[in-house]
């Protein structure tokens, strides 16, 4: 099935296809034309070459009956899809030309594009990497998710503070997705539940339709597509049509405008837990559907049994969001398939495994029952029988309940109901063993697992990063895009000038194109030679953005006592959204916006440093920004960040980290080197033991006078009002829960001997293409092959 070379479309077969469809989808002649209209054209010439192995795909997996994963999120923060499909089919050269014939400008066409945006940050780029790479091995999946009609907010700032957008990708035509209104099912919320025969019967007091939306993923090399099926919200009655005749039209069109609030937003934050309704109800809609959806297909192929589900499903849930399949697969089970309680748990529990990706006490979902109760009052009857099953058995003392204090704890049922459960980083699991899941751990002591995350070596690096990917390919060949350990052949080029230079040339092509992107859009000055430092990430107090604002603005102050000092220039990127209820996040933006506006203008300090943060981070921002980046900035709370995927893409494009023992780093720092690391700070069990002290930000703020002069500067007005950061001067004195006073001076001293370092051209472009080669292990691919050994028992189709 792989699509031999000669079977590839040439240039002119593309224009060809391009020219066909702009006349007859978009119904446009080349004359009248828009970018649109060609960005349309193209993506349809590039959808129908998807098309064949996608179908390929999916009678393989039918007719050999494979067992399939489902992937399970209510979060896939996809970015652009267009230049990843051109890539993983090989006509990146083909498209080229063919556009260069049609008087297209390549870049206008891709970044017409919008983002879809269906997700907050990592935890839904995970999943999109995931897809990716299971499409790139051939592993039958799908991925089920919630087709939002407003993805994550737009960001912009106003007098430096974070103004919020509604996104609107669905404004337009989106020409990847083929809608399946025969795939429709109805999910039911509230009602009551009745004996009915001595069986439990749940009659929904309210309904919904959910209609799937499917998106082709394709992979490398073009040989296997998979299906990322997202969900969207019907009314189960369309249209009041006595009420519209009555002259009443706003109330008529009320049961589709409240059906459709359920796929409507995204809610803007996956780290704080979020007590709404609708929150609830969105992932139930999301489990529900794609339950009824696998239980449909694995009918369909392997008949009414479904004692042997486990053999041929395998469901991830992507946190606890989606926690609710366990109650529900074993409703489904009993009540409607006539299983008993003790079978249908078991069933579902060889079905079922969970990734916990946060350890922070404020983001573990829990539920108050009476909301539980109230929308889903089978589940909670079933959460119950659950709780008590497991009590049984383990005869366990009440503190490892699902059901604590009137709230149902999400953590606690996903674990529970897991075949597997998953950290996502070797630091990240080892904590998760020690800390949340400490007493359901030595309950069942296999159960958890580490699958250190990665990204996609195809749109991080190979097509995020052209110049690098051509340096790539010349030393060691193409074979690194689809097994990235092959980066290891780089290692005897690291001492080879010629070759150093070249890696320099290829950062510097970007630099030099960030550069120019940043003074088009923000007016911004960058010296291309300077140190490009990154921080790019959601705005969170725990990733510690104020760690490196407080560090700018000591070594801003420094650079003024010694002007003709021997300074490092050096570029700060900044990059992130905040959730629009996170005060202090937002505070923090405002800060970063007024130390930029103060510190740009200074002609004393311009030389050396300038700060940047463009609005509105998103895929197709951190695109441009991290093939870009000299130095990456992975500087959170030790102890807090799971994992961190942006590190890997750092590394990947050969930027320096200089990073905390947290989440990733850890195994970064252990591939690429100690010596091709800058290390600071406490570790995990430090900080611990650092917050129990009282006083400790206050200690430590008086023990760094540059720590304490920049909390100064902030406090005499000197970056805008200081009323506006009184209270995050009080937090950082008295609380600072994320110690970013502890490490300041380690931080600070780490910087410094980043500046040094970098003065040393040939060391540094040494130690980047050290950590290019050894960054293999981040690839997604190995992380899948993980969780198709330990957790999925699952094997990749060989065509
Ligand atoms: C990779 C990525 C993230 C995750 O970054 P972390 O540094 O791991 O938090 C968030 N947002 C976008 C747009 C990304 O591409």
């Amino acid at each position: 099935m792989r699509p031999e070379l000669s079977q590839l479309p040439t240039a002119q077969d593309l224009s060809e296809q391009i020219l066909h469809h702009l006349t007859h989808t978009q119904g446009r002649g080349p004359e009248f034309a828009t970018v649109f209209d060609w960005r349309l054209a193209v993506s349809y010439t590039i959808r129908d070459l998807i098309v064949t192995p996608w179908m390929a795909g999916h009678r393989a997996s039918r007719d050999r009956k494979l067992k399939r994963v489902y992937y399970l999120s209510m979060e896939f923060l996809i970015g652009r899809i267009l230049g990843d499909a051109i890539i993983n089919l090989g006509l990146d050269a083909q498209m080229d030309q063919a556009l260069a014939t049609l008087g297209l400008d390549r870049t206008e066409i891709l970044e017409d594009e919008p983002d879809a945006a269906l997700g907050n940050g990592g935890l839904g780029r995970l999943a999109a990497c995931f897809m990716e790479s299971l499409s790139s091995l051939g592993v039958p999946a799908f991925g089920y998710g919630i087709r939002y009609e407003h993805g994550l907010f737009r960001q912009r700032f106003e007098g430096g503070q974070q103004v919020e957008a509604p996104e609107d990708w669905l404004n337009q035509p989106h020409p990847w997705e083929f809608v399946r209104v025969d795939y429709s099912y109805t999910v039911g919320f509230k009602g009551h539940v009745e004996t009915v025969d001595g069986k439990s019967v749940w009659r929904p007091g309210e309904s919904v339709i959910a209609r799937a939306y499917d998106t082709p993923v394709i992979g490398w090399e073009g040989n296997w597509a998979n299906t990322l099926r997202l969900w969207g919200a019907q009314p189960t009655n369309l249209f009041d049509l006595h009420r519209f005749n009555a002259g009443d039209y706003a109330a008529a069109a009320e049961p589709e405008a409240l059906a459709r609030t359920l796929s409507r937003v995204l809610y803007p934050d996956d780290t704080t837990e979020s007590g709404k309704e609708l929150r609830l109800k969105q992932e139930y809609f999301l489990t529900s559907a794609a339950l009824q959806d696998i239980i449909r297909r694995f009918v369909a192929e392997h008949g009414e049994d479904l004692a042997h589900l486990p053999d041929k499903v395998a469901i991830q849930l992507n946190d606890t969001h989606p926690a609710i399949a366990g109650p529900e697969l074993i409703r489904i089970l009993m009540d409607e398939h006539g299983f008993g309680f003790t079978e249908a748990l078991g069933l579902a529990r060889r079905t079922l495994n969970y990734t916990n990706h946060t350890l922070l006490p404020e983001a573990l979902e829990r539920w108050s029952t009476w909301l539980m109760g109230h929308v889903l009052p089978r589940h909670l009857q079933i959460i119950e029988m659950i709780d008590a099953e497991h009590r049984a058995t383990t005869g366990r003392p009440a503190h490892v309940s699902i059901l604590q204090h009137d709230q149902v704890l999400m953590g606690e049922l996903a674990f529970i109901m897991a075949g597997k459960v998953n950290g996502v980083s070797a630091l990240h699991t080892d904590l998760v063993r020690s800390t949340v899941f400490s007493d359901l751990h030595k309950l069942h002591p296999d159960r958890i697992v580490n699958e250190t995350n990665g990204v996609t070596p195809r749109r991080w690096l190979r097509m995020a990063n052209p110049p690098l990917a051509k340096l790539l390919d010349q030393s060691i060949g193409t074979g690194w895009t689809g097994d990235l350990d092959q980066l290891k052949g780089l290692e005897a080029h690291a001492d080879d000038p010629a070759f150093l230079h070249a890696l320099r040339a290829a950062k510097r092509l970007n630099k030099v194109a960030l550069s120019n992107g940043l003074l088009a859009g923000l007016g911004i000055k960058a010296d291309p030679d300077a140190i490009f430092d990154v921080q790019v990430k959601r705005m969170h107090e725990y990733k510690r953005q104020l760690l490196n604002t407080l560090e700018a603005i000591a070594l801003w102050h420094r650079i003024h006592e010694s002007p003709n000092g021997d300074w490092t220039p050096r570029l700060k990127i900044f990059g992130g959204k905040a959730a629009p209820g996170y005060w202090m996040a937002k505070s923090i933006i405002h800060l970063i916006n007024d130390v930029a506006a103060t510190i740009n203008k200074d002609p004393v300090t311009a030389p050396y440093l300038q700060i940047a943060y463009p609005p509105n981070y998103n895929v197709s921002m951190a695109e441009h920004l991290i093939p870009a980046a000299d130095l990456s900035e992975q500087i959170s709370t030790a102890g807090k960040e799971a994992s961190g995927t942006g590190n890997m893409k750092f590394t990947m494009n050969g930027a320096l980290t200089i990073g905390t023992l947290d989440g990733a780093n850890v195994e970064i720092r252990e591939q690429v080197g100690p010596e091709n690391f800058f290390l600071f700070g406490l570790t995990a069990a430090e900080a611990a033991a650092e917050k129990a002290k009282p006083g400790h930000a206050r200690a430590a703020i008086e023990k760094s006078e540059d720590m304490k002069i920049a909390l100064q500067l902030i406090a005499e007005g000197r970056f805008g009002r200081a009323e506006h950061y009184f209270s995050l001067l009080d937090r950082t004195w008295n609380d600072d829960p994320f110690l970013v006073a502890s490490d300041f001076a380690s931080y600070f001293a780490c910087q410094r001997k980043v500046d040094a370092a970098y003065r040393d051209a040939r060391d540094w472009d040494r130690m980047a293409a050290l950590n290019i080669a050894r960054s293999g292990f981040f690839s997604s691919d190995r992380t899948i092959r993980g969780y198709m050994a330990d957790i999925w028992k699952v094997e990749a189709v060989t065509l």
